[in-house]
C-alpha cells in the first residue's frame, strides 16, 4: 500500500507518515494542491489522503481537477474545517470518503482499508485466502494452514500487495514504490532477496516470476 499525503502542516505530516509506516503502508508527502496533481499523475499512489486547505489551491479544486482528468485513485479528505458543507462538497467533487481532524490512527487506518479493499482484485474483508496462505490486513497476521508465519515488515508488505493483487502482474518498479518512500536509498537486488525469504517462508510456487517484468500470484 502506498499512500501520498497532501498536507502542508508537516509535523501533522511526519506523525502520520511515522504511524502509518509502522503499519505497513508507504507514504509519500506533498504540501500543495499543485504537486499533488502532478504525482498523481506521474506515480500514481494507491490512495491519496488530502488536506482541503492547502496553501496554493482548496484541497476541492484539486479533487476536481484530479477527477476531471478521469483518476480514480480513491481519495480520503482530512478536513479540520468539520463543517458539514466542506464535507459534503468534497463527497460532491469525487471524493470517497473524508474524516474531520482531529482523529485517532486506528479510525484512518479503518478508512485506508476499506478503500484498500476497493481497489484489490481479492478482498472482500480484511482477511485475503489464496490457496494455503491467508492474510490479515488488519492484524497483520499471514497463516498457512492455521500456523502464523513470521515475516518481516517488507515480506508483509510485498506479499500484501502481490495478494491483494492476484491474477495481474505486478511489475519491479510498482513492488519497489510499495516498500519505499521517495528518495529511500534500496539497494537495486533489494527485492530479489525479500522475494527470495517470503519464498523460503510460504514456497517457492506461491509467487511466480514474470522475466523482465515482476512477479506475480496467480487467483485461485
Ligand atoms: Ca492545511
Amino acid at each position: 500500500m502506498q499512500i501520498l499525503l497532501v498536507e502542508d502542516d508537516i509535523s501533522l505530516a511526519d506523525g502520520l507518515q511515522h504511524a502509518l509506516n509502522r503499519e505497513g503502508i508507504t507514504v509519500n508527502h506533498v504540501a500543495k494542491g499543485k504537486e499533488a496533481i502532478h504525482v498523481v499523475e506521474t506515480f500514481p499512489p494507491d490512495i491519496v489522503l488530502l488536506d482541503l486547505g492547502l496553501p496554493d489551491m482548496d484541497g476541492l479544486e484539486v479533487i476536481k481537477i484530479l477527477r476531471q482528468k478521469k483518476v480514480t485513485t480513491p481519495i480520503l479528505i482530512l478536513t479540520a474545517r468539520g463543517s458539514v458543507q466542506d464535507t459534503v462538497s468534497g463527497l460532491d467533487c469525487g471524493a470517497d470518503d473524508y474524516l474531520a481532524k482531529p482523529f485517532e490512527i486506528p479510525e484512518l487506518l479503518a478508512r485506508i482499508r476499506v478503500l484498500e479493499r476497493r481497489i484489490s482484485t481479492t478482498a472482500e474483508s480484511n482477511k485475503i485466502i489464496i490457496g494455503s496462505i491467508s492474510l490479515d490486513t488488519e492484524s497483520m497476521q499471514v497463516k498457512t494452514d492455521d500456523r502464523e508465519l513470521i515475516l518481516s515488515k517488507s515480506e508483509y508488505m510485498l506479499l500484501k500487495a502481490l495478494m491483494q493483487n492476484a491474477g495481474r502482474v505486478q511489475t519491479r518498479e510498482h513492488l519497489e514504490s510499495q516498500l519505499y518512500s521517495w528518495g529511500e536509498e534500496v539497494s537495486s537486488n533489494a527485492l530479489e532477496v525479500h522475494i527470495h525469504h517470503l519464498r523460503k517462508k510460504i514456497g517457492v510456487e506461491f509467487i511466480k516470476t514474470i522475466r523482465g517484468v515482476g512477479y506475480t500470484i496467480n487467483k485461485v
